[in-house]
């Protein structure tokens, strides 16, 4: 690893892979570095559905760069297909919210920030998914929201950078540490981890995009960032072809309708450090509350269940920006239960301020450091 890069990416998830892609699209010379292989942790084990479940609950910064996400994301999709051949499926199969109780802020929330929800009667619910179990009273509809098949938007976006000349990608290659002069970051600390051997690098710009790890990494330059695990747990089914035609949320429980009959069932949120081990008992709740949507499945068994890690942060909005004490080392991590729908725009923003341009949204919201920074003030 002796070439010149602009930049090392640390984490080769749906952050990485996209901040990879932005940069090297604008001219930069990248080396993107995985402690495993790319695209196999959080991003490969979410649900992939375009929206904050809720959405109107989160704060205005979340809105801010998941609106623009939504808007990006086709067009990423149909690139992505053309580049690779890889149709990562980002299909708007609407989101139905079922006995929210919070309906009327749901709808202030669409008018202020221009998002399509519509309030749905009982008789409205069932048209729309015959399937259900009765006695949902009342529901909300986003037609617009999307899901994308997730595992294929980290190999689609993993085969278009494999392709570029701008961008070196190394798997089983861990950051142990960083050389430090100062406020510079002079060296990263590197191990291969296939044949064990150590190195130093050294690169103008370094960004820790490491999910649920990037804390850890914060921690060894120095600096406390909380950036922690949350694991969450998903089964999948397979029907013939689509037992719902939306995606169905209720009681934070929810359905993913995939085109091809998966369905996916999701999730748990645990807070077990760094255990991604998959349980019996959550596969029964997780269970339990799908057969409470949806009846035919009190039949069949899931053909699949899993664990992952999101990358939780200490306010919920993600860290996008430097870190404090460093003139060299910024931090692209933290968004939690949001991360395949904010990852456009969270790549965008941070090349952005990595290249000096106009940011798409305000970026102080998402400012490394804010909290002691609010403390101060
Ligand atoms: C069950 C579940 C359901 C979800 N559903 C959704 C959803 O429907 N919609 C949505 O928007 N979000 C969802 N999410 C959240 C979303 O998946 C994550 O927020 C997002 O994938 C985080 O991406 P990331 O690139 O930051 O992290 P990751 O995908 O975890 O990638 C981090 C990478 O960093 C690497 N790494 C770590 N440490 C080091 C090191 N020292 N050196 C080198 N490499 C390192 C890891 O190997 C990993 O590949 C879900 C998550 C889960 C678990």
């Amino acid at each position: 690893m002796s070439a010149h890069y602009d930049f090392v990416i640390v984490g080769a998830g749906i952050n990485g892979l996209l901040l990879a892609r932005n940069l090297a699209n604008a001219g930069a010379q990248v080396l993107l570095l995985d402690q495993a292989q790319p695209g196999q942790e959080s991003s490969w084990a979410g649900g992939g559905i375009i929206s904050p479940l809720y959405p109107w609950r989160y704060p205005t910064a979340i809105t801010a760069l998941a609106s623009w996400a939504q808007d990006y994301y086709p067009g990423l999709a149909e690139d992505l297909a053309a580049e690779t051949g890889i149709d990562v499926q980002c299909r708007a199969s609407g989101l139905l919210m079922l006995d929210a109780e919070d309906s009327e802020e749901a709808i202030v929330w669409a008018q202020r920030f221009g998002r399509r929800v519509q309030q749905l009667e009982k008789r409205e619910i069932y048209q729309r998914e015959p399937d259900l179990a009765a006695g949902f009273a009342a529901g909300l509809w986003m037609p617009q929201i999307a899901n994308v098949r997730n595992p294929r938007l980290c190999r689609a976006l993993l085969a278009s950078l494999e392709s570029s000349k701008r961008v070196e990608i190394k798997s089983h290659c861990q950051l142990l540490g960083f050389e430090r002069q100062n406020g510079r970051l002079t060296a990263l600390k590197l191990r291969d981890l296939k044949s064990g051997r150590d190195q130093q690098l050294t690169a103008p710009g370094v960004i820790i995009t490491a999910g649920a790890w990037s804390g850890k990494l914060a921690a060894a330059a120095g600096l406390k960032l909380d950036v922690h695990p949350v694991k969450g747990q998903m089964l999948l089914y397979k029907f013939p072809a689509p037992p719902v035609a939306s995606i169905v949320l209720t009681a934070g429980r929810y359905l993913i309708p995939r085109q091809d009959g998966h369905l996916l069932v999701g999730s748990t949120l645990e807070y077990a450090g760094f255990d991604k081990q998959a349980s019996d008992q959550a596969a029964d709740s997780l269970k339990q509350s799908a057969r409470a949507m949806l009846p035919k499945l009190a039949d069949m068994e899931p053909l699949g269940h899993w664990a992952g890690l999101r990358p939780g942060s200490g306010d919920g909005i993600p860290l996008i920006g430097r870190l404090p004490g460093f003139d060299n080392l910024y931090i692209n991590a933290g968004q939690f239960r949001n991360g395949l729908v904010l990852a456009p725009a969270s790549a965008e923003l941070m090349k952005n301020l990595l290249l000096g341009e106009t940011p798409i949204v305000d970026p102080q919201p998402y400012a490394p450091g804010r909290e002691s920074l609010r403390a101060l003030g």
